[in-house]
């Protein structure tokens, strides 16, 4: 308990706010029950829905095999809230600790937790976007209209950007029987995740699934028939691809518009926050009030030169969340830091893909169990001389090996003897990331910290 008494009264009476009724919003708040919070929570969230999971929507639900309302998050504990749902925070006072809300409501808080995710980036033509037959996938709602546009036996559907959700998406058409085309701005898909050698495959196993997959090309325009409806899609090749169904798959926008001119330090890569969670105000102080967790965070990671991570994990959006909660339960000797290794999974034609650490900070891989021809394959990353992450299809038992590596810094390329490797495993390769400053759909775990290439403040002294 705090000498003066006051962290024990914000255990009994305080008020905590928690923005985003999400993934990391839910296991929040579970967690802050845990630790002894009876005070009031209010959870605010935009989507009329409890906190449902996301994963599903690209696979059991595309599939047919899961209903999008049977994807609710499942409960811990019971939180005992009051739930604003259906209404989007609009603004934060942090000077009177107060969130307003779109409906001109306003809640007080001692603790705010932001949790606003990310996203779907739109087809940057509104009067395009808009046709019927064009979605994106990042909510319940999107993932139904989806589905039921799948269902209708669509003549091909048109996937714009190979990332994780592209590919799931194309994999499901597949496995529905239905015609798809994937349009690629990168040399292959996963290519801004897990680099050009990992995306070699991923490419040789989507056309094996009968996948129309072009690379190297951008989609030009989108083109409807006279009832509004999508018809066409026009390539930077010159080529045209017919499709009644056409799904944007651009990656991921941080959902943080509603906290311009509060003063925090929140912008369109995420929030800046501490290793506590503890979000920065626009000076660079870390506030003591407001904290952040999951996708719209950016924190630094030791482990990644402290650089600052953003990750559309799931897995950290759970492990974030709850070290929140414990700190903003806690006196300050008692907070502890947020370094999660990172971890991804993914299904995608069959393929159980896995991966830890930073695998596009990597600048060499090696393939350190089986091969890549065999789709069965453990690939590790080096940088500057360390292991730096790791990816895996479907050998998911090598993972906990190379997370291990990971922690401790070992040397790249590894030094053990393998059971298991093979002759193009005998020396690391180039791992053909792209260059960054060139966008590709696909990282899902971004180092937000500063590169020489990234100057786009000029900071002028102050005269004295
Ligand atoms: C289709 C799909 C498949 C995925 N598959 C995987 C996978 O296989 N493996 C994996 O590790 N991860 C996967 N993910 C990522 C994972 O789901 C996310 O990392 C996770 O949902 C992050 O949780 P979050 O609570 O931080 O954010 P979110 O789940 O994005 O939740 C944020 C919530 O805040 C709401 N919100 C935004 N602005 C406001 C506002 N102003 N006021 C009130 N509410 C607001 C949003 O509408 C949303 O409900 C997938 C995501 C998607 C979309």
């Amino acid at each position: 308990m705090s000498s003066d008494g006051s962290l024990d009264r914000l255990k009994r009476e305080g008020r905590v706010v928690v923005v985003g009724a999400s993934l990391a919003g839910l296991r929040a708040a579970e967690t802050l029950r845990e630790k002894g919070f009876a005070g009031s929570l209010t959870m605010v969230g935009d989507e009329p829905y409890e906190p449902y999971d996301r994963p599903p929507l690209s696979k059991q639900v595309l599939l047919g095999r899961a209903t999008p309302d049977h994807t609710s998050l499942p409960r811990r504990r019971a939180i005992d809230a009051q739930w604003r749902l259906g209404v989007p925070a609009t603004g934060l006072d942090m000077a009177a600790r107060r969130v307003r809300l779109a409906d001109g409501d306003e809640v007080g808080y001692d603790r705010l937790l932001i949790a606003t995710g990310v996203r779907a980036r739109p087809w940057p033509r509104e009067s395009e976007a808009e046709l019927d037959g064009v979605f994106v996938l990042r909510t319940r709602d999107d993932a139904r209209g989806l589905e039921r546009a799948l269902a209708q036996n669509p003549r091909r559907v048109l996937v714009i950007g190979a990332g994780f959700t592209g590919s799931e998406i194309a994999s499901a058409c597949r496995e529905r029987g239905i015609a798809v085309t994937v349009a690629e701005r990168a040399a292959a898909p996963l290519v801004g995740a897990l680099g050009g050698v990992v995306g070699q495959v991923a490419a040789e196993l989507q056309r094996e699934h009968g996948v129309d997959l072009r690379c190297g090309i951008m989609v030009t325009g989108l083109e409807g028939d006279a009832a509004n409806r999508v018809r066409a899609a026009h390539l930077s090749d010159g080529n045209t691809v017919e499709a009644d169904v056409v799904v944007v798959c651009l990656g991921a926008m941080r959902n943080t518009e509603w906290l311009a001119g509060s003063g925090l330090g929140a912008g369109p890569r995420g929030i800046a926050c501490d290793a506590g969670c503890r979000a920065f105000d626009i000076r660079g102080i870390v506030t003591d009030d407001v904290y952040v967790a999951g996708d719209v965070a950016r924190s630094p990671h030791p482990l990644f030169g402290y650089q600052f991570l953003s990750l559309e994990h799931w897995g950290n959006a759970v492990a974030q969340a709850e070290t929140a909660a414990h700190n903003m339960m806690s006196d300050s000797v008692d907070r502890r830091p947020h370094i999660w290794v990172p971890a991804f999974w993914s299904s995608q034609f069959g393929v159980n893909i896995k991966s830890v650490g930073v695998p596009s900070m990597g600048t060499e891989i090696l393939i350190a169990q089986g091969a890549l021809h065999e789709r069965r394959f453990t690939g590790v990353y080096g940088y500057q001389g360390r292991v730096i992450g790791a990816v895996t299809f479907d050998q998911t038992k090598w993972l906990q090996f190379y997370q291990q590596l990971i922690e401790t810094t070992a040397p790249f390329p590894p030094s053990f003897p393998t059971v298991d490797r093979r002759p193009e495993g005998q020396r690391p390769v180039d791992a053909d990331f792209p260059d960054p400053s060139v966008p590709t759909s696909g990282p899902t775990v971004t180092l937000t910290g500063y590169s020489p290439a990234d100057r786009r403040m000029t900071f002028t002294p102050a005269g004295h």
